[in-house]
């Protein structure tokens, strides 16, 4: 089913270039490489031709077996002794810019641009051409998005009983993390985050040795990976205890937040105009200033991809990506709360595609 899916996106990319005037494009960034051919691995380089030309996928040795399994199908997989750059240059040797070989410009070094070696010197620099065919998810891309939500969303029900005062912050994420690989996720998108108390009010905390105290905000942002694809979800808890009036207010302000927005938020609109359905509720509690990040920001073969869902974004969110809706609200000294879901875009507005399920949790 993936196989179908590669030989249309390579089309799909074949219009692009002739649109671009470019007859063949270098591709480095290894998600998009992934998109394209289905390869897993981690150090490879595509060709791919225009026209009625063909894809050529050059890796070395230690993916001999995998490269091959792998593209088949979709490119033809070359193994090269040490760097795949040897093979590429050969490929495209005495290349001038007329030729209209392409690179990404985005996927490369400074140093790989300069200098007497320059890897990319005569090619043409390009920009994001396969991450616009990437935009909207295709049904297998949903499903897989889908699925590592339901992933994320079965590990933290798992690991919620057990969850109380006394537990370190560590303790929390090491049993998530554990629940998430033996339900199926190929790996953590992003290092996991527990933070309870008033660290809850950093919105990229780090785990750390912090006890868990009794009426701490707990708050869990974890990512499942199924087939490459990324689901990304938060929940803030209560633990050891009831809400209080306050934890409450700004629970249910956030939560407000994010149900306005997933209700509103449809294709066509730009990020900013998305990320203003979730802002607005929040400035209309008083709590504007609380709330210093963007909405949400696209997911797929990575956890943090096009398009952004946020007030500096005036591209309109095209049909069929895929979101995460994830308003918040941090006091320093106090803690914060963040409630995150995975949504897909549709012209009427947005299915979800984690479970949320996002009433106050008090772990009593
Ligand atoms: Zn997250
Ligand atoms: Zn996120």
């Amino acid at each position: 089913m993936i196989a179908d899916g590669r030989v249309a996106r390579l089309e799909r990319l074949r219009v692009s270039l002739a649109s671009a005037g470019l007859e063949a494009l270098i591709v480095t960034h290894i998600a998009n490489i992934r998109y394209l051919t289905g390869f897993t691995g981690s150090s490879a380089i595509l060709v791919v031709e225009g026209g009625g030309g063909d894809a050529a996928l050059y890796t070395d040795r230690r993916y001999d077996v995998q490269a091959q399994e792998e593209v088949a199908g979709a490119a033809v997989a070359e193994i090269v002794r040490g760097d795949p750059w040897k093979a590429v240059r050969r490929r495209v040797e005495g290349a001038s810019a007329t030729d209209g070989i392409g690179f990404e410009a985005h996927a490369v070094t400074a140093a790989e641009t300069q200098g007497k070696n320059a890897r990319y010197a005569h090619l043409i620099p390009t920009t994001n051409l396969v991450e616009q065919l990437r935009l909207s998810k295709d049904d297998d891309e949903r499903r897989a998005i889908a699925a590592a939500a339901r992933v994320a969303s079965d590990a933290l029900e798992a690991v919620l009983p057990s969850i109380r005062p006394g537990l370190r912050e560590i303790d929390v994420a090491a049993e998530l993390e554990r629940e998430l690989r033996v339900r199926g996720s190929e790996w953590h998108p992003f290092p996991t985050i527990a933070a309870s108390g008033d660290r809850s009010a950093l919105p990229h905390a780090r785990t750390t040795e912090r006890v868990i105290e009794p009426g701490d905000l707990l708050l869990l942002d974890f990512g499942a990976q199924v087939e490459g694809y990324c689901a990304d979800v938060t929940r803030t808890v209560v633990v050891g205890g009831r809400a209080d009036e306050r934890q409450r207010e700004v629970y249910e302000v956030v939560r407000e937040a994010q149900v306005q927005a997933i209700s509103r938020i449809h294709s066509g609109m730009t990020g900013r105009e998305a990320d203003r359905q979730a802002r607005s509720v929040i400035e209309d509690k008083g709590f504007g200033d609380a709330f210093g990040h963007s909405l949400g920001h696209g997911i797929g073969l990575e956890v943090h991809e096009a398009p952004q869902v946020s007030r500096t974004n005036e591209d309109p969110i095209p049909l069929g990506c895929v979101i995460t809706v994830e308003p918040g609200i941090y006091f320093p000294g106090w803690g914060g709360v963040r409630i995150e879901d995975d949504v897909v875009v549709t012209d009427g507005g947005t299915e979800l595609l984690s479970d949320g399920k996002t009433e106050l949790v008090e772990l009593v």
